[in-house]
């Protein structure tokens, strides 16, 4: 983006009333960036979610529509993103149960490591894995 070119705005008010001061955003209209209001902030999670599903589909190799909307995503699996707060306690086990399997690993074991997640009360499991590893493991090259 060029930034010496672009008109500047005048500074004003955040649309929403909630007291920031500078320049207005355009989505949404007139509200000041670093506001806190429930549209700015859904704003912003979902411009981190499209970041994070960006990320996943490089990682993975996956090309199709660049849309938030991952069951259009070309490959062989159908695939969600989640980055949200919902999500942290996997990634938490996850990062758990690979130091555990880390330090019981055989010297020189190349396979990659996935965790799988087996509840009581649940016959089948969850396969949590590294997309790196995933990756590896399945031959994919990433972009
Ligand atoms: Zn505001
Ligand atoms: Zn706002």
């Amino acid at each position: 983006m060029a930034q010496q070119t672009s008109r500047l705005k005048d500074k004003q008010d955040c649309a929403c009333g909630c007291g920031l001061f500078g320049t207005p955003r355009k989505r949404p209209e007139g509200h000041i960036r670093g506001c806190a209001c429930p549209r700015c902030r859904g704003q912003r999670n979902r411009a981190k979610g499209d970041a994070k599903a960006r990320k996943a589909r490089k990682a993975l190799g996956i090309g199709g529509a660049n849309t938030r909307h991952e069951e259009l995503w070309g490959g062989p699996i159908r695939l969600e993103v989640k980055a949200g707060a919902q999500v942290r306690p996997v990634f938490t086990a996850y990062l758990k149960t690979e130091i555990q399997s880390e330090q019981h690993r055989a010297m020189g074991d190349p396979r990659p490591f996935a965790m799988i997640a087996m509840p009581d009360g649940t016959s089948d499991g969850l396969i949590v894995m590294r997309l790196s590893q995933f990756a590896k493991l399945t031959g994919i090259d990433p972009e």
